[in-house]
């Protein structure tokens, strides 16, 4: 007979949730337990001992295994080529930070600046990145 196992516990709903989307991601069928409570009542977490991330038993090992591996995040997808100069991989984008601020200040939302420009902190070197 199936049984419930706990793969893990947070204190934390996004945490639980997006946990929870990472299995449903990789075929793994998952329940929160108390996630409920947690929305409502998020002070009784610390009584029941955190929200629980359960699986049916099958699938325990390899549930373990998908939140223990390196998950691909928003920075992968947005990761910048190495400098064609020197190939340093530690080039970043030239102007994002300050007009990411201007637009903060002129909007009072931060807005997402991509700008194509790269500069490399190692030889100084400027590209253009395509999108
Ligand atoms: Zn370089």
């Amino acid at each position: 007979m199936a049984r419930l196992e706990t793969v893990r516990t947070f204190y934390d709903l996004p945490a639980a949730e997006v946990a929870r989307a990472t299995l449903i991601g990789h075929g793994i069928p998952s329940h929160l337990l108390d996630a409920h409570l947690a929305g409502t009542a998020w002070h009784y977490i610390f009584a029941l001992g955190g929200i629980r991330l359960v699986v049916v038993d099958e699938y325990l090992v390899l549930a373990r295994r998908v939140l223990e591996a390196p998950q691909a995040t928003g920075a992968d997808a947005d990761a910048i080529d190495p400098c064609p100069a020197c190939g340093a991989e530690d080039a970043f984008r030239r102007g994002s930070l300050a007009l990411g601020v201007l637009g903060f200040l002129a909007a009072r939302i931060p807005l997402p600046v991509a700008f194509g420009r790269r500069l490399c902190r190692a030889c100084g070197a400027t590209w253009r990145q395509p999108a």
